[in-house]
């Protein structure tokens, strides 16, 4: 399935760069002993697209970046811990 028209709009790897109304938050996930890096889990209820939302002030390349379908498993996991 391809990404709607907002999802394509959307720039990876780009702190502060925004979201979309679509989405929908599942859940977050801490990656880490501290609190400054933590995921955020959504999903577009347009298009089903997969997106993590990556929050960490010391990484200029946190932010958005698409779960593609083919994720392997295991990587999800390492995440969800
Ligand atoms: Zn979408």
């Amino acid at each position: 399935m391809s990404m709607c028209k907002d999802c394509s709009k959307m720039v990876q790897f780009k702190r502060h760069a925004s979201g979309h109304l679509g989405l929908e938050r599942n859940f977050d996930a801490d990656d880490g002993t501290d609190n400054t890096h933590r995921h955020s889990y959504y999903s577009c209820r347009i298009c089903g697209t997969q997106w993590s939302f990556l929050n960490d002030k010391s990484d200029p390349r946190a932010g958005w970046n698409t779960l593609l379908p083919d994720t392997p498993r295991t990587f999800v996991l390492r995440h969800f811990r």
